[in-house]
């Protein structure tokens, strides 16, 4: 879609968070993806009906998939690389719009930074709320604590999140949060509560996982260092049933674990199969008394 991201292109920070697999540590990605890249000072954009297009065919594709897959009817249209209200808002009223008009699109969901969204987006989507769209923003909040946003080079502080989190429920929007667990010196008690933290804005999901490294990253560095340890499969999961825990029953849980299964994962090496992961995650909220 040509999205990028302001803690990567300079305009907040550069090289972005330190887990962030970029250009910035790997002068091969910049080679491969030498193109076109959105950010909202641009007067145009020449790429639109391309990206239009594009929006498109990967709809089509991943309809067709997970309607034989899961026998699904009807579908949110994800947004999800990088910071998907970073681009001029003619640009994103498009692109928003078509995914709308998609056949069985029944609503949107934009992953981005809260720092990086405005008046003008929110109105646009009540707008669209209001026509009988679902619409959700996901806010990757990460952590509660601005020592740990500062040293993962998040770019913005908690206050700035629990701001546009507050925005966006004013304007009737659903909000889906995502907080790490296993952030640098971050302990249990920390972790349960940036959860408690955004319990208290009263989002509507949370997606949780686990801090891993990737090759191509500035945590890559420090983890060959001794600088970064990362959290164990036990103490996880064990903060996971707390927090699920915590959960008041109208705030959804939309993701327990993430991974990558391929070459570019360093550690920790039980994030490897994400299938694996889901299944011993699912194993062990039961024994909690938990289902997912
Ligand atoms: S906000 Fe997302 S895209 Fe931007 S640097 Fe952080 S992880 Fe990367």
């Amino acid at each position: 879609m040509g999205f990028t991201c302001p803690n990567i292109d300079g305009t907040v920070a550069k090289g972005g968070c330190i887990y962030c697999e970029n250009e910035s540590f790997s002068p091969n990605l910049s080679k491969e993806h030498k193109v076109f890249k959105l950010n909202p000072y641009l007067t145009e954009n020449p790429h639109i009906d391309k990206q239009l297009l594009q929006l498109e065919s990967q709809y089509n594709r991943y309809k067709k998939r997970l309607a034989k897959k899961f026998g699904a009817k009807k579908f949110i249209v994800y947004f999800q690389s990088f910071t998907n209200t970073y681009a001029p808002f003619s640009t994103l009223s498009a692109l928003y719009e078509k995914a709308l008009e998609l056949p069985d699109a029944i609503g949107i969901s934009i992953g981005t930074r809260s720092d990086c969204i405005s008046n003008e987006v929110l109105d646009f989507l009540r707008l669209k709320k209001d026509e009988g769209k679902e619409i959700w923003i996901e806010y990757g909040v990460q952590s509660a604590f601005n020592e740990t946003l500062n040293a993962i080079n998040r770019g913005h502080d908690f206050e700035n999140a629990a701001l546009w989190i507050k925005k966006t429920k004013e304007a009737g929007l659903n909000v889906c949060v995502h907080l790490i667990f296993g952030l640098p010196n971050e302990t249990q008690e920390m972790m349960l509560q940036s959860v408690q933290s955004v319990i208290d804005l009263h989002v509507d999901a949370i997606k949780f996982h686990s801090l891993y490294v990737t090759k191509h990253t500035k945590l890559a560095r420090d983890f060959k260092n001794g600088l970064f340890v990362p959290i164990s499969e036990e103490l996880y999961l064990d903060t996971l049933i707390k927090a699920i825990k915590m959960l008041p029953s109208n705030i959804a849980l939309q993701r327990i674990t993430a991974g990558v299964q391929d070459d570019t994962l360093l550690a920790p090496m039980w994030c490897y199969d994400s299938h694996m992961q889901k299944n011993r995650a699912k194993e062990a909220l039961k024994k909690a008394g938990l289902e997912y």
